[in-house]
């Protein structure tokens, strides 16, 4: 696979090549505390990778206190060097040795703002960062989660940002890096969900740089990232309301064109697996034209202008099947087809249901309503007879996360 290498990795600092994120927390905690200001350590979290003055800022805007920010930050840095934060994350040696192997670049993408950064680095991680090119608070006006650090580290080392990776550890970077149009590799190397760094953009989510060092090599021998295609024109062959198709002329990113890339655009589509009081799925079976078959299905339908994913979900339950109520959560968003579909499905569990009226139905649905038992919805999947891929995907989640016990 060689040969195709990457030829930048860009590290975020604290949480990923330091080990200094519980030490910034005790810092941040106690030298705001000495300014009147209590907060959780969750904030910390959730906002690190902003610089120091956009923290504080932060913390003004959040509690309508004004705060002599150089004071603070003065004060935070001082504890932090008390509490020695500088410790090397472990395993991160042995991801930058890896990526020396393979001969690529690695420095430093970091919103921090002490001078010292250079020797510290080049104490813990002797020739393994190319720290004249690092980037620190003092490289760019706007901070993370702005691109602009990661954009500031592409443009010294003359790399593209499709051959670029990022390795971060906080929410805010991973934006950052997604928007600089990165890789980007999550190291969960704190406390916060692993949703909150997918949410930001990560392509990947490791638990610790340890975790990462053996799969590093990996994810540099993945040559470019594929780059977006440019619309040039573009037009409807038809438009109604259950069909509308779109023609695209685009332009590939090697300047290749196709004038012909059809899009069809439905509108955005919800589903439901309800569960009664009692444990059963609320099933349907109805006539489906395509395939020109009957089959089951759970409950299915279109977002209506001005509705959320979960106000369509329930009308939609009432009107098929009559039932409603009960705990609902959002179980997956999916496409049946991203190349030429343009909408999303919204899939929602909803845990004990009841049958609160009859069923309201359009003149073109014609539905019966069955109550299968979880045992019973596992062999129709096994056994290949639900055919919506829409349906059979959060049905296959739901029982990869609840398994039969018999
Ligand atoms: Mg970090």
């Amino acid at each position: 696979m060689q040969g195709n290498l990457k030829k930048l990795v860009m590290f975020d600092m604290d949480g990923v090549l330091l080990d200094s994120i519980p030490t910034h927390i005790l810092a941040w905690t106690q030298a705001l505390k000495e300014h009147g200001v209590d907060i959780e350590p969750d904030f910390i979290y959730l906002n690190e990778g902003r610089t120091g003055k956009d923290t504080i800022e932060l913390i003004e805007k959040q509690t309508g206190r004004k705060l002599d920010w150089t004071a603070v930050y003065r004060r935070k840095s001082e504890l932090f060097r008390r509490h020695g934060g500088n410790r090397p994350m472990t395993g991160t040696l042995e991801v930058l040795n890896e990526i020396k192997k393979y001969g690529v670049r690695s420095i430093v993408v970091t919103g921090s703002g002490h001078n010292g950064l250079k020797d510290i680095l080049e104490g813990l991680y002797p020739s393994l960062l190319d720290n004249n090119n690092m980037v620190t608070a003092y490289d760019t006006v706007r901070g993370k989660p702005y691109p602009d650090p990661y954009l500031e580290g592409l443009r010294k080392t003359g790399a593209p940002a499709a051959e670029a990776i990022v390795i971060e550890n906080a929410p805010l970077g991973v934006q950052a890096a997604h928007d600089a149009g990165c890789f980007v590799i999550a190291v969960n190397t704190g406390i916060l969900p692993d949703s909150a760094l997918w949410d930001a953009g990560a392509d990947i989510v490791f638990h610790s740089m340890a975790e990462l060092a053996p799969a590093i090599h990996r994810f540099l021998q993945t040559g470019s990232e594929p780059g977006l295609w440019k619309t040039k024109s573009s037009g409807y062959l038809i438009k109604r309301p259950w069909l509308t198709a779109r023609k695209d002329h685009v332009v590939l990113p090697d300047g290749h064109e196709n004038p012909e890339h059809w899009v069809i655009e439905y509108s955005n589509w919800v589903n439901v697996i309800a569960i009664t009081k009692e444990g059963e799925f609320v099933f349907e079976r109805q006539y489906r034209h395509g395939l020109g078959i009957v089959e089951y299905e759970i409950c299915a339908g279109v977002i209506e202008d001005g509705e959320t994913p979960l106000e369509a979900a329930k009308r939609e339950l009432l009107e098929e099947t009559g039932y409603c109520g009960g705990d609902w959560s959002l179980e997956m968003v999916t496409c049946q087809n991203p190349s030429v579909c343009s909408n999303l499905t919204y899939c929602f569990i909803a845990r004990g249901v009841e049958q609160a009226s009859g069923q309201k139905l359009d003149y073109t649905e014609d539905i019966s309503v069955h109550l299968l038992s979880a045992k019973e919805v596992h062999s129709l999947l096994k056994a290949d007879r639900l055919k919506q891929a829409l349906m059979t995907a959060p049905l296959w989640k739901y029982f990869a996360e609840n398994p039969l016990t018999e």
